[in-house]
């Protein structure tokens, strides 16, 4: 049921997770998993039309504790939510039919579609005669849910995980990715591309993975931003985004319908010198929209080439030019990220951008270590002088991906 897995030292979140496991279920968790958020360093929004993206896995995790039923039933509860869902095991092949829209996906509670949804698409992916055991799944995330650092593909790719161990199934990590990422399509209705969920399960520490979405390819690549004395400092501005109902499906179809006014399989076969052809050819709405998606895929390739050549502290200004074409071309940030992006730059940071869809969420700063106190009350101050909430500023660091802890 459980095969032996490299145990790791037990830590304050897996020991909390295991006791909370106990109190709720009257015995002891059968094992302890756990999937990292993500920031993307750059690359928003290129996922979904085949381009290249470098997020990289974070130390905030989001973990699960599972033991066995013998009743073939599945239940999954999270200390984030107050409404615990279960089925039988038979009736989950069956609960998530055909997403055809936004919100009309979910037979169950919105949040319970993404473990569920995980479970329903690994079922599909199983050799024939699969036992499926019923589990009961406790959910527990550092991760801030909706903050764009995908606390989603945390909670998908730690239940993908486990469940993989559970049933026996042993699937590479990138089939457990596109589970990951039907559960979202699929089972909870919001067009996600692959990359979060690729991030969380092939992140390494110190690596940044890039990520070409044409073929899911990935490569890992050393960030050493500890080695230069560099922070990334996450600012979440608490103003929340809804992805499934959002402009994010907006943004998408304007993609696909400028690949397919230009009679291209993908915005990826476009390139910067291609763009002046495009112009002609699309409305202006449409044509801002690839021109963004052309221009970020190039300063993926450059972010790579210039971390190679020169190292971290030269990629300060491609996230910022980033940030530009997010906020000017794509549109879709916001005045709280545009505020910590720009008060954090004028306080010293290297470069900041938005990351994750938009609408909301987080910025990042690169900074020098030494100056992450001075650019985070500066922030901070810029905040209040504009009357906007108090942000949440922390520092994450590029962390493994998907793991058993315990
Ligand atoms: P993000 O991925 O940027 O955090 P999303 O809107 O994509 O934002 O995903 C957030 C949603 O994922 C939450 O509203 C909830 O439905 C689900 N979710 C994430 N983490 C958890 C958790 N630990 N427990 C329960 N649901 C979660
Ligand atoms: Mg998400």
């Amino acid at each position: 049921m459980t095969p032996a897995a490299a145990a790791r030292p037990a830590t304050p979140a897996t020991k909390q997770i295991a006791a909370e496991f106990l109190a709720r279920f009257g015995r002891a968790a059968a094992g302890v998993w756990s999937a990292p958020g993500r920031v993307n360093l750059i690359g928003e929004h290129t996922d979904y039309n085949a381009g290249f993206a470098l997020p990289f896995a974070i130390g905030q995790r989001t973990y699960v504790a599972a033991a066995p039923r013998t009743d073939g039933r599945m239940s999954v509860a999270s200390d984030a939510f107050d409404d615990a869902v279960e089925v039988s095991v038979d009736e989950l092949a069956t609960l998530f039919p055909q997403a055809t829209g936004p919100g009309e996906a979910a037979q169950v509670p919105e949040w319970a579609a993404y473990p569920l949804g995980v479970a329903w698409a690994l079922m599909a992916l199983a050799p024939a005669g699969t036992a499926f055991t019923g589990y009961d799944l406790l959910f527990t995330s550092e991760v801030p849910l909706g903050a764009g650092l995908s606390s989603s593909a945390a909670l998908e790719s730690a239940t993908a995980v486990a469940l993989d161990e559970l049933w026996g199934l042993s699937l590479d990590r990138r089939t457990l990715a596109r589970a990951g990422q039907r559960a979202e399509n699929e089972a909870v209705g919001a067009p996600t591309g692959i990359m979060d969920q690729t991030a969380t399960l092939l992140g390494a520490a110190d690596h940044g993975v890039l990520i070409d979405c044409r073929d899911l390819s990935t490569t890992l690549v050393p960030l050493n931003f500890a080695n230069e004395d560099l922070q990334l400092l996450v600012i979440d501005t608490r103003v929340r985004h809804a992805h499934a109902s959002g402009g994010y499906g907006e943004r998408r179809a304007s993609c696909e319908l400028g690949a397919a006014t230009l009679a291209l399989a993908s915005l990826r076969e476009l390139t910067v010198d291609g763009l002046a052809a495009a112009e002609t050819a699309l409305d202006d709405t449409t044509y801002r929209r690839v021109r963004h998606v052309v221009t970020e895929n190039h300063r993926v390739e450059e972010t790579v080439r210039v971390l190679g050549e020169q190292g971290p502290r030269a990629i300060g200004a491609l996230m910022t030019a980033s940030h530009v074409s997010l906020r000017d071309d794509f549109e879709v940030s916001v005045p709280e990220l545009d505020l910590a992006v720009d008060a954090a730059v004028a306080a010293g940071a290297l470069g900041a951008r938005m990351t994750g869809g938009g609408f909301g969420g987080a910025a990042i700063a690169l900074v020098d270590a030494a100056q992450a106190e001075t650019v985070a009350q500066a922030v901070r101050a810029a905040f209040s002088a504009a009357g906007f909430a108090e942000p949440n500023l922390f520092a994450v660091v590029p962390a493994d991906g998907a793991l058993r802890e315990q």
